[in-house]
């Protein structure tokens, strides 16, 4: 089979590798999206080679399932994948967050075990939750990382029609995120660099979008809710200025998510934190139920999930792909498989 892994340097690659088989616990899927998610671009920038296949965000159909599969799993099944395997039975992994294994986890296309930028991944069959009918390939893959990762953190802030949320950075996870809030009931204000996504951004539902290359966003938020700032704010770009600013342009009582991964930022906790009594959540993806959550939400709003998809690319194009994301002016992309 095919598999996309990374050289170093900016330079994916296509290789050959054996088709995977399922042994006791495992399914193997037949991936038929698979998304690229704003984390891969660290690996895919850093000067060492990938030594497993990248992409994880696989969605796809059951293809092969080995002996012990959960009993409501079928071969031919559309689903989507949890992509992380700790120990399976601490407390942790059996709330549903194995990515918190305290024995350590492999991440399936994140570094430590095969991906789905492949035509087929092997994961543990107990990783796998069903793929509503309602939604599609693509939507599944994007919910299994960079969306869910959104979803998760507005959610946490219990946001509503009550908010003005500020979401900092719109790729591909800002993105989602404004247009979750605004499905959540939310006023939204979308804040980035680069004018394509927050002409995006206004298209998914964004009331205000503010580049800070042109305003200071904090002032231009005080502006637009009466000068009282924010009821909530998500960060999504990891940029050490932003994650002073998701703070800075809070409103008294307004809360914080932190889901952008980039470098420390310096925060001034008495003048924004403490007498502003603000709440700081961070939040890593979401567990197995809460994908399953995430899945029913986009089925039952109907949030135009898809129209943040903005490039569809086959494997063979991986090259091409990797380069376009790279880019930074689009909104998700994807594989896609016949
Ligand atoms: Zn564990
Ligand atoms: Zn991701």
């Amino acid at each position: 089979m095919r598999g996309v892994t990374f050289k170093g340097n900016r330079e994916a690659e296509i290789q050959e590798f054996p088709d995977p088989h399922a042994g006791p616990g495992d399914a193997v899927l037949r991936v038929r999206a698979s998304g690229l998610c704003g984390s891969d671009l660290h690996r895919y920038r850093a000067g060492d080679p990938t030594v497993m296949i990248t992409g994880h965000e696989p969605c796809g159909v059951i293809e092969e399932l080995g002996p012990g599969a959960p009993p409501g799993l079928n071969l031919g099944d559309r689903v989507m994948c949890h992509h992380y395997a700790g120990c399976g039975v601490c407390r942790n992994c059996a709330m549903g967050y194995e990515q918190l294994c305290p024995q350590g986890r492999v991440t399936y296309g994140g570094g430590t075990g095969h991906g789905a930028n492949a035509d087929f991944i092997l994961v543990p069959s107990r990783s796998l939750v069903h793929l509503p009918d309602e939604l599609s390939f693509e939507e599944g893959a994007a919910i299994s990382c960079g969306t869910g990762t959104a979803w998760n953190g507005l959610s946490k802030m219990d946001i509503s029609g009550k908010d003005t949320v500020a979401v900092f950075g719109q790729g591909p996870v800002g993105l989602s995120g404004t247009l979750s809030a605004k499905a959540m009931g939310a006023r939204v204000i979308a804040v980035d660099v680069v004018p394509e996504r927050l002409e995006l951004a206004r298209d998914l539902g964004a009331e205000y979008v503010i580049n800070p290359l042109e305003t200071d966003p904090v002032e231009a938020i005080r502006d637009l809710t009466g000068g009282a700032g924010a009821t909530a704010s998500l960060e999504t770009s990891g940029n050490p200025t932003a994650r002073q600013q998701v703070l800075t342009c809070l409103a008294p009582f307004g809360r914080c998510c932190y889901v952008g991964v980039g470098a420390p930022a310096e925060i001034d906790f008495s003048r924004d934190v403490i007498f502003k009594v603000i709440t700081i959540y961070g939040s890593w993806t979401f567990s197995k139920s809460e994908l399953i959550e995430i899945a029913d939400f986009f089925v039952q709003t109907g949030a135009p999930l898809s129209r943040h998809i903005t490039h569809r690319y086959t494997l063979d194009q991986a090259v091409e792909a990797f380069q376009t994301f790279d880019g930074a002016t689009t909104g998700k992309c994807v594989f896609l498989f016949d």
